[in-house]
């Protein structure tokens, strides 16, 4: 028991000893959350990238609230329900051509950790045992659990610490050629790429990628024809193509999907955060027939073994539902482009903002925009800055980024890129 009124919420990457006392709060509408107290809050972040339509979406909390009063929640081994039916088809629909199976999960890691062993376990069946590594970009992010961490940007990716402790894969050169890059630029990343298969192709499963934008790792971005390289790569090698969507996945990179700017079906797909607009945990490992016919055959050995306990939970598949209908009905992707043009006009199309000193680069695709600064040290105080302003900006290291809910008017989006321009004009 604590002697203390401070809260027993232990906070995520917080300093215990410099943290200060989280705002509380008590409810949002649309892009906006409120604060005890009264103040509101305009959210950049749309919370780490996952509430799309904003908070107290109508129709998301009464799809929530009508199946709730079905079904809450029943095991997905050896049942099934509607809900998990309906969302599995829909995925399938709307995904690239050929991502024909749906293993659900509770969080992206878990996802991605679905992913991984399903790779694995693949080329094991198919009497490959030895090819039982991933293949990772620095840069990379793929989540918190012992196995993503172990395919995190091993130096910047959060989790150096634990490097005694994580299994050892290998590691490709993040991209560098931009999402405009010509073919020239393009290949070179792809030359690094096919220099680590072939020095290592034999013991990998799997290439690891978050398809044309490393989000966590620095809002790197690349081009679509990385991802039509890598595809032709790991098809010479024998190498599975796993494409971690959980971020770039509905609409944040202008497309519903990363892959379709590529007009590339990956091996396997993984999707969480925007699943459910961000209302409950949730994620979708999908796969080709390719990889789900290798699971069918006669030993005990041909089982997935894996199962999370809330895997396809009736009230996340419900919402995930509801938000796919919004999405498509209200025509997001219109939305998206409007965001995108006034990411363009009023950061990259800058040239102040562009010239300071402190700034590398600034970037947009889709919904997504960031301004690249040399060090952390330059963003030092923007969070308090900006909620002076009534914006909630929350910077990863040295970078300034926006990824808002695709709910936020223009004016709005204008209000959050005037707050990033003026830290820098201050
Ligand atoms: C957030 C994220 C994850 C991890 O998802 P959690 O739900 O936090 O476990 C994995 N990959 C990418 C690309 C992400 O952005």
């Amino acid at each position: 028991m604590t002697s203390s009124n401070r809260s027993p919420v232990w906070h995520p990457y917080a300093h215990l000893k410099t943290q200060r006392q989280a705002p509380k709060v008590i409810g949002g509408e649309g892009p906006y959350f409120t604060l005890e107290g009264g103040e509101t809050l305009l959210d950049a972040t749309c919370s780490w990238w996952c509430m799309i339509h904003g908070y107290r979406h109508p129709r998301l909390v009464s799809a929530i609230q009508r199946q709730a009063d079905a079904l809450c929640h029943v095991m997905l081994g050896g049942l099934t329900h509607e809900p998990a039916d309906r969302l599995a088809r829909e995925l399938v629909r709307i995904t690239p051509a050929g991502l024909d199976h749906v293993f659900f999960s509770d969080s992206g890691s878990v996802g991605m950790e679905v992913a991984m062993k399903m790779a694995v376990q693949y080329h094991r069946l198919r009497g490959r045992p030895e090819k039982h590594r991933m293949l990772s970009l620095m840069k990379a992010y793929h989540g918190d659990t012992a196995g993503c961490m172990a395919v995190c940007d091993p130096e910047e990716g959060m989790h150096s610490l634990f490097a005694g402790y994580l299994p050892r894969h290998h590691f490709a050169p993040a991209p560098t050629a931009p999402f405009h890059a010509d073919d020239e630029a393009v290949a070179q990343d792809l030359a690094a790429l096919r220099a680590v298969l072939e020095r290592h192709h034999h013991e990998i499963a799997a290439l690891l990628m978050e398809p044309l934008l490393q989000a966590a790792g620095g809002l790197n971005m690349t081009s679509p024809r990385y991802l039509q390289g890598a595809r032709e790569l790991c098809d010479e090698f024998d190498v599975l193509l796993v494409f971690d969507e959980v971020a770039t996945g509905f609409g944040r990179t202008g497309r519903l999907f990363a892959a379709d700017h590529a007009g590339v079906t990956p091996d396997i797909m993984v999707l969480s955060k925007g699943l459910t607009g961000g209302y409950l945990g949730h994620a979708a490992t999908l796969a080709t027939d390719r990889v789900h016919e290798a699971f069918i055959g006669d030993s005990p050995m041909h089982a997935f073994m894996h199962g999370p306990t809330f895997m396809g939970n009736p009230l996340a598949c419900a919402v995930a539902l509801e938000s796919l209908a919004v999405f498509e009905e209200e025509a997001y992707l219109g939305r998206i482009a409007g965001l995108n043009r006034v990411l363009e006009e009023e950061l990259v199309r800058d040239e102040a903002l562009a010239a300071h000193p402190a700034v590398v680069e600034v970037r947009t695709l889709g919904a997504t925009a960031v301004i690249e600064t040399r060090a952390a040290a330059d963003l030092a105080g923007v969070a308090d800055w900006a909620r002076e302003q009534g914006v909630w900006l929350r910077p990863i290291g040295r970078w300034l980024y926006t990824m808002p809910a695709y709910v936020t008017s223009p004016d709005d989006m204008r209000r959050i890129t005037a707050v990033m321009k003026g830290w820098f004009r201050r």
